[in-house]
């Protein structure tokens, strides 16, 4: 399991920016390094980019976009293959009480 935050997502975007472009797109890399990836938010990325999937967490259950998420069936070299919000977690966590105390 892996919890993955908004922030942490917004922190890390140009580190995967440049792994991803790394001799292209030098304008968007300039203003990238210009933000504050501590204070900025997922729409001035965005703003930069041109889409949202850089910032995004979208939980593969109710495919809304969250600010923290969890990575469920995680290996060691590989990112998790499922993400699961809060909110869908909690369900599922009730439908297992529900049939544990039934
Ligand atoms: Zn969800």
């Amino acid at each position: 399991m892996q919890i993955i935050t908004k922030r942490e997502k917004i922190r890390s975007v140009l580190n995967r920016w440049l792994k991803q472009y790394p001799e292209q797109n030098q304008i968007t890399t300039t203003k990238l390094r210009e933000l504050d990836l501590n204070n900025c938010s997922a729409d001035d990325i965005a703003n930069i980019i041109g889409n949202s999937s850089w910032t995004s967490l979208y939980c593969n259950e109710c495919e809304k976009d969250v600010d923290i998420i969890m990575g469920l069936g995680k290996d060691d070299d590989k990112d998790p293959s499922v993400y699961v919000c809060e909110c869908c977690l909690a369900g599922a966590l009730a439908q297992f009480k529900y049939l544990r105390d039934r």
